[in-house]
């Protein structure tokens, strides 16, 4: 094993995203905690030991690059030009995507850009009235709100913080909602299916209701579809009557999904659940450190029981090949998760 990878791995300990900070405070978010249920292995790798797949690190890049094109949208209440915004989108994705990234292939930066700069068309913001969402932004220090929230505490007296970041909070029928953007391969039925009960509407709303002293009624999620556009120079569109190269971005699709609510009976239970894997995460860090080379093998694999491999960025590099820690050195980059770029 070369020393600089281990030494990258060694570097989760010292930064300010998930895990252990310098002060002491182990921190999660709600993906950690969301995956922690899912499978160990897969948690270990992706929050503890900072692992991703290359195909997933595209994936969060060009989301990424979304969140900051909307961001730089939404903080301009309506004084940012489209230019402006689709900057912040190119200083992410632009570089990474130009050489990672096929251009014919959805994620491209071509076909991601593109969606984003429809949708930041059909989005005008007139001082915080953005059309297409039925909340209002009051003020720009709504937009991309970071916090940190003391959440539990581990059996050695260490204190657990969730971290995590509400990408707008809305002013909503005399209260306030959460609003999240997500990118997404298909806006379909399993995708609207999924939300309610999804424990990172949970997690938002339990947050913004700790940081905030007005109603918070509950989450809405902003999803914008990274699917490839069409741009056949032949055939003819249906829907259209031209040419799919001509109406090809007309093809871009997005979603405004909720409002989903969570009473007080329910954000008990997330909280409970969410104390315990807390716990469960720290615990582990506290046993594995930065010590893939003795770990990797050892971790619990319930996505084997679950079905969740199915889906798992790590089944090809780590779990179908044994989980050798040199190979999934090789084949996944180190890119720590840290929720506020999310
Ligand atoms: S492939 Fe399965 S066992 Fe391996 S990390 Fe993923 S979910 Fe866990
Ligand atoms: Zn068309």
């Amino acid at each position: 094993m070369s020393t600089r990878e281990l030494a990258l791995v060694g570097e989760v300990c010292e930064w300010t995203g998930i895990g252990m900070g310098s002060d002491g405070k182990f921190r999660v978010d709600s993906s950690a905690l969301k995956s922690g249920y899912k499978c160990t292995t897969a948690a270990t790798l992706r929050y503890i030991w900072g692992l991703v797949s290359k195909s997933e690190r595209a994936n969060l890049l060009a989301g990424t690059a979304l969140h900051k094109a909307i961001e730089t949208h939404l903080k301009g209440m309506g004084a940012t030009s489209l230019d402006e915004s689709l900057r912040a989108f190119d200083t992410i994705y632009l570089e990474w995507a130009s050489q990672n990234v096929a251009a014919d292939d959805k994620l491209s930066w071509q076909n991601t850009r593109l969606i984003t700069q429809k949708w930041l068309e059909a989005h005008p913001n007139n001082e915080g009235v953005v059309a297409g969402f039925p909340f209002t932004i009051s003020q720009v220090d709504h937009v991309e709100v970071g916090f940190e929230i003391p959440l539990t505490t581990a059996e050695d007296g260490t204190e657990i913080l969730l971290l995590g970041r509400l990408d707008v909070l809305g002013d909503y029928q005399g209260g306030y909602v959460v609003v999240d953007h997500k990118s997404t391969g298909f806006i379909n039925q399993q995708w609207f299916d999924q939300w309610p009960m999804d424990c990172s509407i949970d997690a938002y709303v339990w947050a913004a209701r700790q940081l905030l002293d007005r109603p918070v009624l509950g989450a809405f999620i902003n999803g914008v579809q990274f699917s490839k556009l069409p741009s056949d120079g032949t055939r003819k569109c249906k829907d259209h009557g031209t040419k799919y190269s001509e109406c090809g971005p007309m093809h871009a699709k997005w979603e405004l999904a909720g409002l989903y609510e969570r009473n007080e009976a329910m954000l008990a239970g997330w909280k409970a659940d969410a104390d315990q894997m807390a716990q469960g995460l720290y615990k582990i860090y506290s046993l594995v450190g930065n010590d893939i080379d003795s770990y990797l093998d050892q971790l619990q694999q319930e996505g084997k029981f679950t079905g969740e491999c199915r889906w798992c960025e790590y089944k090809k590099a780590v779990c179908e090949i044994g989980r050798r820690a040199g190979v999934a050195r090789a084949q996944l980059e180190f890119a720590p998760w840290n929720p506020l770029e999310h």
